[in-house]
């Protein structure tokens, strides 16, 4: 079996497409596009490579976006204040702030201040505890992306056995949740897990998260799973491979994602897509469907 290999780019493209005309629709109703706050504390403003790409990502769908940039040597009270005044500013329906954050301030801090209604990248309390209750709520960017992917690939979850190496607060635990609430029977594993081979030869959807280059070989993939690899590793040459060794497992596979153009290219785009729909739950309260799939 050759695996059917996802393009993270060209699904990537399409999402944009959808999220352009939902843009315009949430325009012609509100007069003004939704608005997105990327707060940075120290550097400058030009200098971000994750800022300048959620801000070009922003304009690209039609996003109002925009950097509030912060001195390095801002103190908490002033990042609390700034993170409460966006919280209640009509023109801001998302806010992320870029990590890392100066060594005084903590991430805990603004995770307990964004407001769940606004945070799009999923980190507060708050909204890790919707999850947990089955609650609707904004996922970490890269566990929307996976979830984006099994969606989109109409790969089937009511009943299946998905095994997630990982158990991150970014990655696996809210996956784990999110997969849950679609009826997979799930299995989370990490470093500790003694005989990890066992457990993904079960898997009919296995996700890789731990970040260790090619950990992954075909023996260890069950054959026709679908694998979504998550991770993200330097080559000693400069390349970047997963934690899947794809040349090898895309034999066994029925669906799997290469690395890179696979999980990586939609990570962003799933921030503008939960700021658009943290825009649509303001307006009216509800969640919405955006192009084939619908907003948890
Ligand atoms: P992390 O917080 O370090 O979590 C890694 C997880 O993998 C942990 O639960 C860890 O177990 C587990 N793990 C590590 N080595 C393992 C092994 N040998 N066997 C089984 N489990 C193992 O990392 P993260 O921030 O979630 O990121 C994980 C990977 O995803 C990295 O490669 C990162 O670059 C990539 N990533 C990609 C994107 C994207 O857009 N594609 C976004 C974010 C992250 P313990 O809990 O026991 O330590």
């Amino acid at each position: 079996m050759t695996a059917q290999i996802v393009d993270g780019r060209a699904m990537g493209a399409q999402i944009k497409a959808e999220l352009r005309a939902d843009i315009e629709k949430y325009k012609q109703m509100q007069g003004r596009a939704p608005g997105l706050a990327v707060v940075r504390v120290g550097g400058d403003a030009a200098s971000g490579v994750y800022s300048k790409a959620i801000l070009r990502g922003a304009e690209e769908v039609g996003l109002a976006a925009r950097i509030e940039q912060l001195a390095a040597r801002t103190t908490p009270d002033e990042l609390r204040a700034l993170l409460l005044h966006l919280n209640s500013d009509k023109e801001t329906q998302g806010i992320i702030v870029q990590m890392p954050l100066p060594g005084h301030l903590t991430q805990k801090m603004v995770a307990d201040t964004i407001a769940a209604s606004k945070d799009i990248d999923g980190i507060s309390p708050r909204s890790a505890g919707n999850l947990f209750l089955g609650l609707p709520s904004f996922l970490p960017a890269t566990a929307a992306a996976v979830m984006e992917i099994l969606e989109r690939t109409k790969t089937p979850l009511a009943g299946k056995r998905v095994v997630i190496i990982s158990r991150s607060n970014v990655v696996g635990k809210p996956l784990a949740m999110m997969l849950l609430q679609k009826n997979a029977t799930v299995t989370v594993c990490h470093s500790r897990t003694e005989n990890l081979a066992y457990f993904t030869r079960l898997a009919d959807v296995l996700v890789v998260a731990a970040g260790r280059a090619t950990m992954i070989t075909a023996d260890m993939v069950r054959p026709g799973a679908a694998v979504i690899d998550v991770g993200i590793n330097e080559t000693p040459g400069g390349g970047i491979v997963g934690d899947v060794d794809f040349a090898s497992a895309k034999e066994v596979a029925s669906l799997i994602t290469p690395t890179p153009g696979g999980v990586g290219p939609l990570t962003n785009i799933l921030l503008l897509k939960q700021c658009v729909q943290a825009a649509w739950r303001e307006v009216d309260g509800k969640s919405r469907t955006l192009g084939e799939v619908s907003y948890s």
